[in-house]
């Protein structure tokens, strides 16, 4: 494993911002994660996880600890005349991992069509789209607790509207040392005609490729508030367009916020503040971030 230092974490993230990690390392197996963990506590250093980076925002200071990047991405199918169960290395790519099962003709995750980011990334913050999530696809997972590798029902992960325990730990401020890392995920599959399924995610595709603001970005940078879309609020406040520095309120989708070349985090979290300020002046509504700010 190599360690580097001073590594610029932007090319790591689909925002493409974000200072350097102290230190850096990719980590291709449970073994490898266990040991880099080891050498951050011996050095004293607080750790950050990494996925796809598809879901934070590095600060431009960067990250003064250990950014470890799970990078494993095996996949085991275990076939039983229709049905089949799916283990995936956290590091694999989520949209991409359903694609291949779908040219195979397995369905069940054709869902994540276009999804950016990793199992373990999509575990955390229970991603979703087009009518299902994480929490309705997923058998059980594998997470590393304290050096330990533990087996979880889906219940353990008290799954919620783009949450789960793992970010609920975080928020909560527990030490990193005692958050769970995702190592894999099973997922239960099923045999289906490989026309339809190759016709429903191109449905998806171009459903995803028709609302998706063009630019670096983050997706979705608030949860929609319960009854309600976080987009629609900040358009009611008049945001759409509104640019800080080289950031961007999308005119596409205005939970979007573009990086139009070159911006800071403080003009995106310029940007967020203002459009929480603003939606709570015009609908009593407090936006919540659905992204996760790093550093
Ligand atoms: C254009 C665009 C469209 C998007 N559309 C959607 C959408 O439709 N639906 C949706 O839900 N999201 C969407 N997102 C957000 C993003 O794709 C998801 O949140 C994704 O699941 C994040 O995965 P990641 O691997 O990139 O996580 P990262 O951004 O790398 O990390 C996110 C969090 O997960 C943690 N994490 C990562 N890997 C692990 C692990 N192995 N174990 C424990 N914790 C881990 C990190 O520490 C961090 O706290 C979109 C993003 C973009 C850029």
């Amino acid at each position: 494993m190599r360690y580097l230092e001073n590594e610029p974490l932007a090319p790591y993230t689909s925002w493409r911002i974000g200072g350097p990690a102290r230190y850096f390392v990719q980590a291709t197996s449970a073994a490898d994660l266990a040991s880099a963990l080891a050498w951050a506590e011996q050095c004293n250093l607080p750790v950050f996880i990494l996925g796809g980076g598809s879901n934070i925002l590095v600060r431009d200071s960067g990250f003064d600890g250990l950014v470890i990047r799970v990078r494993g991405h095996e996949v085991r199918l275990e076939a039983n005349g229709d049905t089949a169960s799916v283990i995936v290395e956290a590091g694999a790519p989520m949209a991409g991992t359903a694609r291949r099962l779908a040219r195979q003709g397995w369905s069940g995750l054709e869902w994540a069509e276009g999804l950016p980011g990793t199992i373990g990334g999509a575990l955390y913050g229970n991603a979703g789209c087009y009518g299902s999530d994480i929490a309705t696809s997923l058998d059980r997972a594998w997470v590393l607790v304290r050096g330990e590798t533990q087996e979880w029902s889906v219940d353990r992960f008290a799954f919620g509207y783009r949450t789960s325990v793992l970010k609920q730990m975080r928020a909560a401020g527990i030490r990193w040392q005692d958050q769970p890392i995702v190592l894999a995920a099973a997922f239960r599959l099923h045999r289906d005609d490989l026309t339809a399924l190759a016709q429903r995610m191109e449905r998806t595709s171009n459903e995803r490729r028709s609302k998706t603001p063009w630019g670096a970005s983050c997706g979705s940078v608030f949860k929609n508030p319960p009854g309600d879309s976080a987009g629609r609020l900040i358009e009611a406040a008049g945001l759409k367009g509104t640019r800080i520095g080289n950031a961007e309120i999308a005119l596409r989708h205005a939970n979007y916020i573009i990086n139009l070349g070159g911006a800071s985090s403080d003009d995106v979290l310029r940007l967020i503040d203002l459009a929480r300020e603003r939606v709570l002046a015009i609908s009593g509504i407090e936006l919540e971030l659905e992204i996760q700010i790093v550093g």
